[in-house]
């Protein structure tokens, strides 16, 4: 089993590159952000466990998403190649991500970290709207949809995550240096961590993320 994970600071792009990635290779896109979404739309007992963190832009417990994570582990297969994106966020996370992955005779291969300057990751949080539909994302001024609230892909309508709202945006890169940028250094040592300039425009950064693939 192989896995590469995204790491970044909110806004740095990770969704938006796994989407390239995911249609230039074959690796399955795991987003706990998107999984956790899933599971508010559904009503699940780990959506309502969630929900109250996400609103206010903190990390949902470890516990929660190491089960959530592990469930969608069990049902692969010894060949898949994961691409994670939003996990780990934390020290204890990744530790455990790595005993899992030990024990189905994987590792983490690579840990892309997509660099981007944080003005440029509010303005991007703030401006971003999601497709209630297909999930597809847009930006009002960097990516606009062509008719405006009206997803290009599925007509669906456009919306704006609660967690993207501007104090809540603040609180989330807060939280991003406090908890999940020691990842950083964690991966460094281990030899893992490629950097990826993410500041410019997707198509440049998912060329360069692809052309640093090992
Ligand atoms: P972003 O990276 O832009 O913040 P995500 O969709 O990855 O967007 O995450 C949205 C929210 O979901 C986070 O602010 C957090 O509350 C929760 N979340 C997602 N992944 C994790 C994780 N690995 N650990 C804890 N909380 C998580
Ligand atoms: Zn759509």
């Amino acid at each position: 089993m192989k896995a590469i994970i995204l790491l970044g600071a909110p806004g740095a792009g990770k969704g938006t590159l796994a989407e390239g990635v995911k249609n230039a290779t074959a690796f399955i896109h795991v987003s706990t952000g998107d999984m956790l979404r899933a599971a508010i739309k559904a009503g699940s007992p780990t959506g309502l466990e969630a929900k109250a963190f996400m609103e206010k832009g903190e990390l949902v417990p470890d516990e929660v998403i190491l089960r959530i994570v592990g469930e969608r582990l069990a049902q692969g297969r010894p060949d898949d190649q994961y691409m994670f994106d939003g996990f780990p966020r934390t020290l204890e996370q990744a530790r455990r991500l790595d005993d899992v992955l030990a024990g189905l005779g994987g590792a983490v291969n690579q840990v892309f970290l997509l660099e981007v300057p944080t003005p440029v990751i509010v303005s991007r949080l703030s401006g971003r709207r999601i497709c209630k539909g297909c999930g597809a994302v847009y930006h009002v001024t960097n990516i606009p949809s062509k008719v405006e609230g009206i997803c290009d892909q599925c007509g669906g309508a456009l919306y704006q995550r609660p967690d993207d709202s501007e104090a809540t945006v603040l609180n989330r890169l807060e939280v991003y240096q406090r908890q999940t940028a020691s990842l950083i250094d964690f991966y460094e040592r281990k030899g893992v961590l490629v950097r990826v300039n993410a500041g410019t425009n997707p198509q440049a950064a998912t060329a360069e993320l692809l052309s640093k693939l090992a």
